[in-house]
């Protein structure tokens, strides 16, 4: 009988790269591009492959994807015999990573991805709940949803873990449709905390769930140089703007999303704080605030991407300036603007460069207190710029 194991070394498929693609292991990157791919002739959907390049060198092993344009992710640049004994391996040094570098908190991302070397994992922990992704038809394959849930329920023993699913990651690595839901235990709602404020998870309520768990350690930031009035734009379910309110007068959140703002006022109940949120529309809001002469001490600007690719680019920095110049508009003399941009192709030059237009029409000069980036928990991997996001300026 043909062996089948895709993980036997006599069968295992190789992919042969083009010297751009090979180049750009070289340079550091983990992910090839299809268009960079020689021959991947009969590599099924979601393989463990050998990686050669141009004249048959050997690279490494990768996880293969049949569908996505990134048909390539490299695990390793030796040869993996045993990709659950990996995965296991790699889990486990993602948690011992999060023991050093996580505190005063029991919400944070323990798998990054490429960034924790499980590329297409996505593993956050809320207090007693895993809630947990996957992004690719390799790690979607059975064997590594049962090393993936049998690991964590092993090491870190949680009530439960949830797989959130995103339809429109699943459409495009052409994976069968699957529904968010339970995959271990049945509870599936908490309470976690984040610095001492409290926040509720309701893992499947909603299409949204969850925190920005980047933005943790930027709200302890934020929280250092508030006072005053504050206004958060953009709040979602409270994370900043419950920050501030520990050391605020008076803390207003404005987001459009009238279901967020629901479980921000929850979360103001829990952490017994009284704010005001506004259902609005940000552009418009803060529009009129400006023309009103509204002044505050304490800004916060956190908006969605607006750059979801380089094409938009322009238009999402038009968006960013537009905020940020209202934003500086109204802060009184000596008051802290706490600004930022989760979009990765919003370089940090791009943005510094929108805050010096936007401090420069208005003729104000700014200093820079503090230019931050996402928390330790969302580690950056060199040579995979795509793994570094988030900017937070605070600015005076
Ligand atoms: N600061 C939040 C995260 C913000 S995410 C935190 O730390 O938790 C971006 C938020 O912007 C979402 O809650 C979304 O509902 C909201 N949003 C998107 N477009 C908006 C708009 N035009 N006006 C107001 N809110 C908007």
């Amino acid at each position: 009988m043909p062996r089948q194991s895709s993980l036997s070394v006599e069968t295992r498929p190789i992919v042969k790269l083009s010297p751009r693609g090979s180049g750009r292991l070289r340079n550091g990157h983990i992910w090839v591009y299809r268009s960079d791919i020689v021959s991947s002739d009969g590599v099924p959907p979601g393989a463990v492959v050998d990686v050669a390049d141009e004249r048959g060198k050997f690279l490494g092993t990768a996880l293969y994807s049949s569908a996505s344009q990134i048909a390539i992710r490299m695990v390793s640049t030796g040869k993996v015999e045993d990709l659950p004994g990996l995965v296991r391996k790699r889990i486990q040094a993602a948690i011992a990573y999060r023991e050093q570098v996580v505190g005063e908190t029991d919400a944070y991302r323990l798998i990054f991805s490429e960034a924790d070397f499980l590329p297409g994992l996505i593993v956050d922990r809320y207090n007693d709940l895993l809630s947990f992704q996957v992004l690719t038809q390799a790690m979607d394959s059975e064997p590594q949803r049962q090393t993936i849930l049998s690991e964590l329920s092993d090491r870190l023993k949680p009530v439960s873990i949830v797989e959130r699913v995103d339809p429109r990651v699943r459409e495009l690595e052409q994976l069968p449709g699957r529904a968010s839901g339970l995959a271990l235990g049945a509870k599936s709602s908490t309470v976690f905390s984040m610095n001492g404020v409290r926040f509720h998870f309701d893992a499947l309520l909603g299409q949204k769930t969850g925190a920005f768990l980047d933005q943790r350690e930027n709200y302890a930031a934020a929280r250092r140089y508030a006072r005053g009035e504050a206004l958060d734009v953009f709040c979602y379910q409270g994370g900043f703007a419950l920050h501030l309110a520990q050391q605020c007068s008076k803390v207003t959140g404005v987001d459009s999303s009238r279901s967020a703002l629901e479980v921000a006022e929850r979360n103001a109940a829990l952490n017994e704080r009284e704010l005001e949120w506004i259902e609005a529309n940000a552009f418009d809001l803060l529009r009129d605030y400006a023309d009103a002469g509204n002044q505050y001490d304490t800004i916060v600007l956190d908006p969605p991407a607006f750059a979801r690719s380089k094409r938009n680019l322009e238009t999402a920095m038009r968006g960013y300036k537009e905020l940020n110049l209202r934003a500086l508009k109204m802060l009184r003399p000596g008051g802290v603007l706490v600004t930022c941009s989760c979009s990765y192709h919003v370089s940090e030059a791009d943005f510094t460069q929108m805050l010096m237009e936007s401090a420069g029409d208005l003729r104000r000069p700014l200093r820079v207190l503090e230019r931050r980036g996402q928390s330790p928990d969302h580690p950056v991997l060199l040579g995979v710029p795509e793994t570094a996001y988030l900017k937070c300026f605070i600015v005076s």
